[in-house]
């Protein structure tokens, strides 16, 4: 992100703001979340980096071909990545445990104390995995119901929002990019109703929660 010192206005009839991690901090420097806390400029856009690590494991004796795309009931996941036993796995931290977002350095004692255990609970041959390598990224996490936020914001009516999917939005992308095409193109949704995931739900303190994510 570019310091105060470094912003430019920029003049558009349109907005759709879908900088995935960093969307909180971009509606933020159109004022919104800075007003008084009992308005609707007080209310912030609840999306915010929060670093996730994913690890890179190989195992010859690992399970082969018919493994799915597994989360294990305990958060911890993994996928087979090619033929040649090699598995892509992880885990999110506790609330508690959270770690500092300022930075991608991977925590390799997060695997060996944290994820390691459970994958060699749930597959006895993990026991013997390597880590090869691993990589930190930012989930695009919404902190008031780690659901998307799609359309309008109810002040700023020319910002529209496709933002907080919260380590999901992969599997969202495409829904979400025709829907807000026709909220902008024609005004309401037409095929896919998202109304549900807007932005009234923040101010009505309704949450729509996800239970089965990682
Ligand atoms: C480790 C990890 C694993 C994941 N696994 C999955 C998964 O298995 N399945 C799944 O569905 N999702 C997964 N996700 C989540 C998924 O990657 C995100 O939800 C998705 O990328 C969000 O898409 P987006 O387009 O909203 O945001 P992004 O892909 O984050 O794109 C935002 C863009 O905005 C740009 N930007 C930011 N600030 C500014 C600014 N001020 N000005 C201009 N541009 C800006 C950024 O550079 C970026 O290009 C994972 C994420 C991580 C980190």
């Amino acid at each position: 992100m570019p310091n105060s010192m470094e912003y430019q206005p920029v003049e558009c009839a349109i907005v759709v703001n879908a900088a995935g991690a960093f969307s909180g901090k971009l509606a933020e420097m159109l004022g919104i979340g800075l007003g008084p806390k009992d308005s609707l400029a007080g209310i912030p856009v609840p999306v915010e980096p929060r670093k996730r690590y994913v690890y890179v494991v190989h195992c010859p004796d690992g399970p082969g071909l018919d493994t799915p795309f597994l989360i294990d009931y305990s958060g911890v996941y993994f996928r087979r990545e090619g033929l040649g036993g090699n598995y892509i796995s992880g885990a999110s931290p506790e609330e508690v445990e959270e770690p500092d977002a300022s930075n991608l350095e991977v925590d390799h004692q997060f695997f060996e104390n944290k994820v390691w255990p459970k994958l060699a609970d749930r597959v006895p041959a993990f026991e013997k995995l390597k880590v090869t390598s691993a990589w930190a990224g930012f989930y695009d996490y919404n902190t008031f119901d780690q659901n998307g936020i799609i359309g309008m914001h109810p002040l700023i009516n020319n910002m529209y929002f496709a933002t907080g999917f919260s380590g999901h939005g992969l599997q969202h992308s495409p829904a979400v990019g025709r829907a807000v095409a026709e909220l902008i193109l024609d005004g309401e949704f037409k095929t896919l109703d998202l109304r549900g995931f807007s932005f009234r739900r923040i101010l009505t303190q309704e949450p729509m929660l996800e239970q089965n994510i990682v």
